[in-house]
């Protein structure tokens, strides 16, 4: 059997090379070569030990990485199209929802796929079936019911690298905030997810989209894609400066929808007051235990603020995305989103490099990916 490459997460800032059994294929199930694993600020968490993968069966070693495209590498025998009904075959490019929902369980009956509770099996122990499979490996597999969507011929790999993870959650979040034509959206927060969600809401039909970092190339990219303001932190060192800043950028009246994609919990209580009396207030960046902070709850109450938190998103949207990334190619710089490539057996230096936290204007990189 020809083995796979895979990057095995072993304990925190520590990976290792290894080679295992890629996934056999049934019926229903699609393996895929990945060819970009995208470093997503929750792999950032895991490999600061900030947060424990995930994990189905017993523990032990993981491969991480779940923001990334790939290739067909074998169709399941009855497998021959995608979840668009357009025929698939081997050798084609893909993106996939990289959760799996049972579609055998409450919230699954409801039709809250991205509320599953079982939709992270695809993350065992590499002693078991899937085996060799993640974003930092040669494979992944695709159980038989999955999210699969063809990659459209005019979108670069680049462009599809993100689509599974960063751009399709902005996407989704902004979707079910309610944006609307004219809408003020800030977005605390220019990394991979940021600057996505800045096109998204422009595309969308924001008004005004004003993206909130304390890095220059960040906030110079913001800007290229859909961010007619931005707010360096430096310049405005407070949370009160930033709040006042908004409300003179918004009539004093605050944000339509305010979107945190910083992944710590400090700002949420300058972005519920940047937010409008009834705004929407989108949650997505802090994904780990213990994400505590200190709210002033009439303020949320008083203001009538709708607090909406945006894990996953609902299948749809990855088409969706698709379709916007290919129709804004030459409008916005989304590639360069994905600034900096490694092979897969520098994964430990991709890191390094991706890591953002305390770096300031160091920390050059939006996003890292690995080419297995
Ligand atoms: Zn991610
Ligand atoms: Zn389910």
């Amino acid at each position: 059997m020809v083995m796979g490459k895979a990057a095995v997460f072993v304990e925190p800032y520590h990976f290792e090379m290894t080679e295992l059994p890629p996934a056999p294929v049934g019926p229903g199930g699609i393996r895929v070569k990945v060819t970009s694993g995208g470093i997503c600020g929750s792999d950032l968490h895991f490999w600061r030990g900030e947060i424990e993968p995930i994990l189905t069966g017993k523990q032990g070693p993981v491969i991480l990485g779940h923001e990334m495209a790939g290739v067909v590498d074998t169709l399941g025998p009855d497998v021959s199209t995608d979840s668009m009904g357009r025929p698939l075959k081997e050798g084609d490019r893909v993106v996939f929802t990289y959760f799996f929902p049972c579609r055998r369980c409450y919230n699954c009956l409801r039709g809250e796929l991205n509320h599953c509770p079982v939709r992270f099996r695809f993350r065992a122990s590499i002693e078991e079936f899937p085996y060799c499979n993640g974003g930092f490996a040669d494979y992944y597999y695709l159980f038989p019911g999955h999210f699969v969507f063809k990659v459209p011929e005019e979108l670069p790999d680049s462009a599809a690298a993100a689509v599974n993870c960063a751009a399709s959650q902005v996407v989704y979040g902004l979707q079910i905030a309610g944006v609307r034509m004219g809408d003020s959206v800030v977005i605390q927060g220019a990394g991979g997810l940021g600057i996505n969600a800045a096109a998204a809401a422009k595309e969308m039909g924001a008004g005004r989209v004003i993206a909130i970092d304390g890095v220059s190339s960040r906030l110079e990219l913001a800007r290229q894609c859909g961010a007619d303001e931005t707010i360096d932190i430096r310049e405005y060192e407070t949370p009160e400066s930033r709040v006042e800043r908004v409300k003179a950028l918004t009539e004093g009246r605050g944000a339509d929808v305010v979107m945190e994609v910083v992944g710590y919990p400090q700002v949420l209580p300058e972005g519920i007051e940047m937010t409008r009396r009834g705004g929407a207030y989108v949650e997505i960046g802090n994904i780990w235990p213990d994400s505590n902070v200190t709210l002033d709850v009439s303020k949320v109450l008083w203001g009538q603020v709708r607090i909406i938190p945006a894990t996953h998103y609902d299948p749809y949207i990855l088409p969706v995305t698709l379709d916007f990334l290919a129709r804004t190619k030459d409008k916005y710089p989304l590639t360069k989103v994905m600034s900096h490539s490694f092979p897969l057996e520098r994964i430990g230096e991709a890191f390094e490099q991706a890591e953002w936290a305390g770096k300031g204007d160091e920390a050059s990189i939006t996003r890292a990916f690995v080419t297995p």
